[in-house]
């Protein structure tokens, strides 16, 4: 369709309704079972590190003197938070090395604020109403942990060099309630927004009533670049040090989209105290981390060139997955203005925007033909996009072929719900 369907006249527009429910029916006919809803990575990127899997081997379980098989040494191998200290830019010293999964990782520092209270504050976050910022469109299953807490969630626009941090600066200026903020700080998900050092001091450096206000700064694709490099990380510990806040950030990364999705080595950084804070309430939870897991990422990748050569190679994979995801919507739905999309420089997903109002209803429809989508406004606070046209696209699982299908077919959603929308 090329032209917009606001220039149409009541004719034309009924014809548009017919052939667009047309095309939908025969894409419905032809059966399909597709799935774009999470951002899992594709079979062969999981074969890039199948020789990680035959690692350490039979004799190789000591590093840095430490028997790998053995309880002790719950900060994680000095070997593999050297290395991805480099990755990360965070001193060895300030960055913890733990088990398979980020996101356990995220739920247990909450929990610990919340039962405990943090290292520079007595009281539990429990022991009062708690609020937090989510920049939207968000990661929906950050949106969820503080959810399954009875946190409140405050949505903040995201812009193109990161969240609104003026709205930010006087939302927690002004309510000491608001105990924190989820950020993901490069390729963000899932809008592929990475923030600029300006929005990364200013929220550092930002008044907050809360004195024990806290960023968690999921750094969950600090490596993952579709075109070119990733650019520099950022030392958001030395620069929250410089600002007089050093203990506001909360650091967290994995391998999960490296090496092993949910088996990979998860990751943990702060300043000395939140560290030693982490580590007190981790103690009593295990005696000490899955080292052999760690052994294994450090003979693999060896040095952080091993990790940028690594990540090249699922950059091969992935680039031309979302090529083909943005040629398809351009092709389709560009000039229509009935659709926008980014075309992100890294990360796992593509944010597509819909008419308001329709983003539920294309959802529905690409269901109905068999298309999985990731549930319209699961990025919002609540499930709930004010205006019902976000829409996230996740091309890395599937193949090329399935890929086509499935954008192809929702193109087609994407026309009938909006010959619906003007035609009502
Ligand atoms: N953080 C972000 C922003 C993610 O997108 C994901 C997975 O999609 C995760 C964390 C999950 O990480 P992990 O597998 O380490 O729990």
């Amino acid at each position: 369709m090329s032209t917009s369907l606001h220039s149409l006249t009541d004719h034309e527009l009924d014809a548009e309704l017919t052939r667009s429910r047309a095309e939908y029916d025969t894409l419905k006919a032809r059966g399909l079972a597709l799935d774009i809803t999470r951002g899992k990575p594709a079979p062969e990127q999981l074969d890039l590190s199948a020789a990680m899997l035959s690692l350490p081997g039979d004799n190789d379980y000591v590093i840095d003197g430490i028997d790998c098989r053995n309880y002790g040494e719950l900060p994680g191998l000095p070997s593999l938070r050297a290395l991805f200290g480099e990755v990360l830019n965070i001193a060895p010293e300030s960055l913890i090395a733990g088990g398979t999964s980020s996101l356990e990782t995220m739920y247990d520092v909450l929990s610990f604020a919340w039962i405990h209270g943090t290292c520079d504050a007595g009281a539990p976050w429990s022991s009062a109403p708690v609020k937090f910022l989510c920049p939207v469109p968000g990661y929906d299953r950050h949106l969820a942990i503080t959810e399954s807490f009875g946190i409140e969630l405050i949505a903040v626009p995201l812009v193109s060099d990161g969240p609104d941090v003026d709205a930010i600066r006087e939302l927690v200026a002004g309510d000491p309630q608001i105990k924190g903020i989820w950020c993901v700080p490069m390729f963000s998900n899932p809008s592929g927004v990475t923030y600029s050092e300006q929005v990364t001091r200013d929220l550092l450096s930002m008044q907050t009533a809360a004195p024990d206000f806290r960023i968690f700064w999921d750094n969950a694709y600090a490596v993952h670049a579709l075109v070119g490099d990733a650019p520099e990380v950022l030392d958001v510990l030395a620069i929250a040090a410089q600002m007089g806040n050093p203990e506001r950030p909360f650091v967290f990364a994995s391998t999960s989209k490296m090496t092993i999705a949910g088996g990979g080595v998860s990751f943990f950084a702060g300043s000395g105290e939140n560290v030693a804070w982490y580590l007190g309430h981790l103690s009593q939870k295990r005696v000490g981390q899955d080292k052999v897991n760690q052994l294994r990422h450090v003979r693999f990748f060896v040095d952080v060139n091993g990790v940028r050569t690594h990540m090249r190679k699922h950059q091969q994979i992935l680039a031309p997955k979302f090529e083909l995801v943005t040629t398809i919507l351009r092709r389709e739905v560009g000039d229509s203005g009935i659709a926008s999309w980014t075309d992100p420089r890294g990360g796992y997903f593509v944010n597509l925007e819909v008419l308001p109002g329709t983003a539920k209803r294309v959802v529905a429809l690409a269901k109905d033909a068999g298309i999985a989508l990731t549930p319209a406004g699961s990025a919002f606070p609540s499930g709930n996009d004010p205006r019902d046209s976000h829409i996230r696209l996740a091309p890395s699982l599937p193949s090329e072929a399935e890929l086509q299908l499935a954008i192809n077919g929702l193109c087609t959603c994407i026309r009938l719900s909006a010959a619906e929308l003007v035609h009502r």
